[in-house]
């Protein structure tokens, strides 16, 4: 009888998962998940080139259904993005973020933790607020924040964003952009817009040892347009030790790809690279 009853039970259960996954809209198993926090963080190690140091991280959210399915971003970012349901995920997130960084292992050196802001969010008062809290209140510890802000959409006013930016900046984070050269950006407006770091995007990175491509050529003029205006440099998607040997040799400074680590866990990510 408690075989059977277990059975019952388990049965039960996955017929009401389903029931739930198809008879709620995406919108509204999205907004259950938000209400019943199911986005955490996972972190992505950021390398030093020359010294092959750990100086940061990208903290990447995921969805962890509550039966324990991990969902990846490109399937729910773009519509959360577009509803603004992504700024309370971001919060909730970095919430997690701030549990983590005072609850899993100490980290050995400060890092910087860099998570990802859509235009929009970085225009809105709440978030520098938001962020004004995290580090009045010393919840991050002796490491940094850094915003990083896609170029994949257009910043409708470039003086309000770099007002808005030089905030920030006077809290001491770091401003990043991502995707670059993928998006509306040109390079007048990254030095208009003054983020200290620009992310090369892994469309670029997979063009390293590629011959006669245009793309190739790319890269090389993203490189020298940011040594030439001081900006530091994160290259992403790097995969291979040919890629790596490239990067060091052009004063890449800083290192994220699979060739080092995916995004990880809090615990895997804290107890690796941890006392
Ligand atoms: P992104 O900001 O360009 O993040 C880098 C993506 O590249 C991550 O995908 C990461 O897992 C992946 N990646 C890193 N190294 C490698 C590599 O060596 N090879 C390959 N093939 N991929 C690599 P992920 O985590 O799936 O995130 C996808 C996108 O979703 C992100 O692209 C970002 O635009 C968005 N996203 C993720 N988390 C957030 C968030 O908290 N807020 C917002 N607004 N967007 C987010
Ligand atoms: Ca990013
Ligand atoms: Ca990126
Ligand atoms: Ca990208």
């Amino acid at each position: 009888a408690l075989a059977i009853g277990l059975i019952l039970a388990t049965v039960i259960t996955y017929l009401s998962i389903l029931w739930h996954r198809f008879s709620m809209s995406y919108g509204q198993q999205i907004q259950r998940a938000i209400n019943h926090k199911e986005f955490i963080p996972y972190y992505q190690p950021i390398i030093d080139s020359t010294t092959d140091k750990l100086v940061g991280c990208e903290v990447l959210m995921r969805w962890k259904r509550h039966h324990g399915e991990l969902v990846p971003p490109a399937e729910y970012i773009p519509l959360v993005e577009s509803t603004g349901q992504i700024i309370e995920m971001t919060f909730d997130m970095v919430d997690k973020m701030v549990a983590d960084i005072n609850h899993e292992k100490q980290l050995k050196v400060p890092i910087f933790f860099s998570i990802n802001i859509v235009p929009a969010h970085l225009l809105d008062d709440q978030l520098l607020l938001f962020c004004q809290d995290l580090i009045t209140n010393h919840r991050l510890g002796h490491h940094r924040l850094s915003l990083e802000i896609t170029e994949r959409f257009p910043i409708a006013d470039l003086d309000v964003a770099r007002a808005m930016l030089l905030r920030f900046f006077e809290l001491g984070i770091d401003l990043k952009l991502d995707d670059a050269g993928t998006g509306y950006g040109s390079f007048s407006y990254i030095e208009k817009l003054g983020v200290s770091t620009i992310k090369i995007d892994k469309m670029f990175v997979d063009t390293i040892g590629v011959n006669n491509n245009f793309k190739a050529k790319t890269i090389e003029a993203i490189i020298a347009f940011s040594q030439e205006s001081g900006l530091r440099m994160i290259a992403e998607g790097v995969e291979t030790q040919a890629q790596v040997d490239y990067l060091a040799a052009k004063k890449v400074n800083y290192i994220q790809g699979f060739f080092y680590s995916k995004p990880l866990p809090a615990e895997e990510f804290f107890d690796q690279y941890g006392n």
